[in-house]
This record gives C-alpha cells, structure tokens and sequence, in this order.
C-alpha cells in the first residue's frame, strides 16, 4: 500500500529517542502498534474531534509516548505504515538544510567534490551597476541566491545568517557537524563557515555613508536557466532603512559570534554594524523601499523598521556594552510589535533572543523582565493555534499565505524559546508538532525538504532545479508550501475553491506561490531542527 492510500500521516525522517511519537490518523478504527517482529504493543482509539478547518480531513493527532529505539509498525483496518524510533533521526535532515545555503551559492563554482551531480561554473562574475549612477561599478561577489531565483537581498540574507547563529549559539551539538563544503576542517563549525560566505558579501553591500544597498539583481527575474548563463547586468539597488538596520544587527551579532575564531574579520563586522547604526542615526524618519521604476525583482519592503531598529540596537549592546545602545533598544521596544516573528519583515523575535540568552537579567526591567513576560505570552497563542488543528499545525485556516512555512517555523521557535525559558513540555512538544510538519506530518502527507522522507517535493520553484536536467531537485531546500492567500489565477484554475487552505498546494515548478524555496525559509527549520536534533 503506498503512503499516499495510507490513513497515517507521519515524520517520514522517523522519531528521535527521548521524545514523544505523535502521528495522524484519518480513520476512526483502532490503531495497533507492533515491533519490528510484529508482535502488537498496543491499540489506541482515534478521537476525532470533528473537521480539521485548514485541512477539511476527519483527523485525530495520536501520541503514542515515548518508545524505545527500533523499527515499528502502524496497522488500522488494511493500513499499514512503518516507522522508526533512532537516537539521532534528524541529524541528517538538519544538516542538509544548513548544506542548502552551500547550494545556493553565487560567484563560485560549486564543483564535484562539494556539490555532487549538482555542479556548475562560477556565476554572476561580472561588475554589478549601480541603479542610481550608472557611472558607477562595483564587484561584488558571492552571497547566496536568495530563492528560486539569482537575486540577493540583504535583509533576507541577515536573516537567514542570524537564524544560523543562534542556533549554533543556543544547540551547537544539533548543527555542528562537517558539511563537506570547501572549508571543511579549517577549525571552524561548518555552520559557521556557511554563515560566513553570506557575511563576506553582506559587508560589501555597504554604501560609503554607512548605509545598506536592498539588493543586488537583475531588472527582472532570469527564465528557467542555470545561474552561470544568466548573463543580464546586475544592478547595485538604492539604499533601504530595514536593510540598514537588520545588517547593523546581524553583523554585530556575528562579531560576537566569530571573535574567538577571527578577530580581524569580528572588527570589520563591528565597525561596519557601528557606521550603519550611524547612518540610521542620521535618519530617523523612516522611508520604504520601493522598487524602482523599470524594477520588477523582489520587493522585500518592511512597512516600518522600529522592529529592525531594536533588534540593531539589542545586538549592538551586546557587542560594546554601551549604554546609548540599550537606551535605543529600551526607546524602540515601547513602540510594540510582535516579539514571535523572526522572519524578513518583522524581526523583534531576533531582538528578543538577544535580550534573553545573551544579555539575561542583567538586561534590566524593560529588556529582560517585561521582554521575558511579553515573549512568554505572545508564544502562549502559538500553543492555542496548534492545539486548535487537526494536524498540531500552529496556523489558523486562514493564514495559509505565500510561504506559510515562515510563520510555522516563526511559532515552533517561539514556543522553543518559552521552553527553554520555562521548561515547559507543552511548549516544546507542540513546537515538535512543527518539525514534524516540516517532514510528513501534514494534511498533504509531503515532506518539504527535498531529498528527504518517502513523499517529497520534487518540483520546486528553484531555478538550478528546474534548469539542471536532473530530475531530482537539488537537496536540503524547503517548500514554501500551501497557500491560498494570495495565488496565482493558474493556481486557482488548477485548484478550484474547494481545495482547503492546508491543500492548496502544486508539486510544479511554475507554482512559485506554493512551491518556492527560499534560503530564509530553510534557515529556521535550521534553528527548529538543531534544538531537536540536540
Ligand atoms: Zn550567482
């Protein structure tokens, strides 16, 4: 029987040890456990508790406990369908979503010995232009392509880096292992060296006033070809306020991060992080980006930068020590967002995983007591979304939305965070409920990495993929996934109204509206994978 006839939907990766097994069952029979010989262990009676909005399937979430290691079996009625129990079942998984990112590298070759059958020249070499001045060009190599195309976008990229520190700072034995990339055993957690390259071309996307560039691209977006044949002229576009503020705080994150390994290169980070901070100084009154006229590459434009702001001015306190910078961060916090948003438009989650692991009490009443209180709160409502699924699933019918992983993986950190903080079982087992969403555990039974589980995607919207002549897409890259917020027409032709939000999902390369990859979207499975992976 394939999965897909299948009543179980599961972790396709399998279960860690030490945690508890939940899976899904869209029947009303008894369920029996067996062992690997067979032998049944016990029965378990599904208790539907009626339709399951998002996905519009009769489901009921089953916890089966924790279960020694080994190999076992679901039964209910005709189906069957196998699982394991292993003490380390998604090292692996976590791993190639860092070795995602080595994919997505620009201005370099990936060859062989790294990058397997997935090979190709050094791409987007050429002098990028200036927008504003075409008098002026600059170089500026490497960076990782920011999704399914070659852009690169210093917010998203900050971001995605931050994402990839914290979780080496807060879980290094989840995410420390070798990647077999070009700087493997140079003394430094692979992570890290991935974190790195992206950080190399960040610095360079600075302005001489200290201010950042939004992006670096095409006017448009390249059709479906590899990256070293998309030879239109890059351009250098203006300056953006988010951006600004989300590199001043990853590169002063980084500095802390890369001190006891590179002290030259946590200098430039830090003084180039000082010098944005001072242009934003110089500016408070914020402006969006817009693209400009004859742009049509990605918009990635905040609505306000006082959550980027904060998080600058956190990272920047916790780098000098300085009084002004907290004062800062005390000034911006009073404006209120949301501190359990972690991703490119709203980032005062960063800021608040600043405040709480690395600046703690000593942070003071705003940004560590009434911080800690807010945070601890917010993640409450992450809790009751999951609890309210058929799947565990942390969003409402409703919040399918283009990339709708962000916000999936956005409340599985937040409730990480309040268990770290708390010690809660019920947080972390409901931030679980995410990762095993991530990798089968859905209304779809898909697992959205690629490369991984027994049904995943095969089709991403990811250039190289599409463009390679290998079927099997490039590995380690995450699914946006379902959405049915805002679709293409073609999507709805193909779909219809009556496919449930959860559902409303193509396995197609053109399908950039459910089937996009995207580097800030593996980058906090990353964050996700690596606590559960420790
Ligand atoms: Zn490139």
């Amino acid at each position: 029987m394939t999965p897909e006839t299948s009543v179980f939907r599961l972790n396709q990766e399998g279960y860690s040890a030490g945690l508890p097994v939940s899976v899904a069952v869209l029947s009303r029979d008894p369920v029996i456990l067996k062992n690997a010989a067979g032998e049944p262990l016990g029965s378990f009676t599904p208790e539907i508790p009626g339709m399951d909005p998002a996905s519009g399937d009769e489901v009921a979430l089953l916890s089966l406990g924790l279960l020694p290691e080994g190999a076992y079996e679901l039964q209910s009625g005709p189906y069957r369908r196998a699982f394991t129990v292993r003490p380390h079942s998604w090292n692996a998984v976590t791993h190639a979503l860092i070795k995602g990112l080595y994919y997505q590298r620009c201005g370099c070759e990936l060859s062989p010995a790294f990058a397997g059958v997935y090979t190709h020249p050094a791409c987007h070499t050429a002098p990028a232009l200036d927008w504003e001045d075409r008098s002026i060009r600059r170089k500026i190599p490497g960076g990782w392509h920011d999704a399914g195309d070659y852009g690169k976008y210093v917010a998203p990229g900050a971001v995605t880096v931050a994402h990839l520190l914290y979780a080496w700072k807060l879980f290094p034995r989840g995410c420390s292992g070798d990647l077999n990339i070009p700087e493997t055993g140079n003394g430094l957690p692979d992570i890290l060296n991935e974190a790195a390259w992206e950080l190399e071309w960040l610095l360079q996307m600075q302005r001489s006033d200290g201010a950042f560039h939004h992006k670096l691209t095409k006017a448009r977006f390249a059709p479906f070809i590899m990256p070293q044949d998309d030879l239109e002229p890059e351009y250098l576009m203006p300056v953006c306020f988010c951006a600004t503020a989300d590199a001043a705080a990853c590169l002063a994150l980084a500095s802390r991060i890369f001190r006891p390994f590179d002290e030259a290169f946590a200098n430039r980070m830090l003084l180039s992080a000082r010098r944005a901070w001072n242009w934003l100084q110089a500016h408070p009154d914020f402006v969006p980006f817009m693209n400009p006229e004859g742009v049509h590459t990605g918009w990635y434009g905040g609505r306000s930068d006082v959550s980027n702001r904060f998080w600058a001015a956190c990272e920047l306190y916790a780098a000098t020590g300085e009084t002004a910078f907290r004062t800062a961060a005390e000034e911006k916090y009073q404006a209120g967002f949301p501190l359990t948003s972690f991703g490119w438009m709203d980032v005062g989650g960063l800021g608040a995983l600043c405040c709480l692991f690395e600046l703690g009490e000593s942070a003071g009443e705003i940004l560590y007591t009434r911080l800690r209180e807010n945070s601890l709160r917010q993640s409450e409502y992450a809790l009751a979304l999951s609890r309210a699924s058929g799947y565990g699933t942390s969003i409402p019918a409703n919040h399918y939305i283009w990339g709708s992983i962000l916000p999936i993986m956005c409340n599985a950190m937040a409730m990480i965070l309040n268990s770290l903080l708390t010690g809660r079982q019920d947080m972390r087992d409901a931030a679980l409920l995410q990762w095993h969403y991530v990798l089968g555990l859905n209304a779809l039974d898909l697992c959205f990495v690629t490369g991984y589980g027994q049904r995943s995607v095969m089709n991403p919207h990811h250039r190289p993929s599409g463009a390679d002549g290998i079927e099997a897409p490039v590995p380690g890259l995450i699914s946006g996934g379902p959405n049915k917020t805002y679709c293409y027409p073609q999507t709805k032709e193909k779909l219809g109204e009556s496919v449930p939000p959860a559902k409303y999902f193509l396995d197609e390369t053109p399908s950039a509206d459910t089937n996009e990859i995207a580097i800030y979207w593996n980058s906090p499975a990353v964050f996700v994978g690596a606590f559960f992976n420790q």
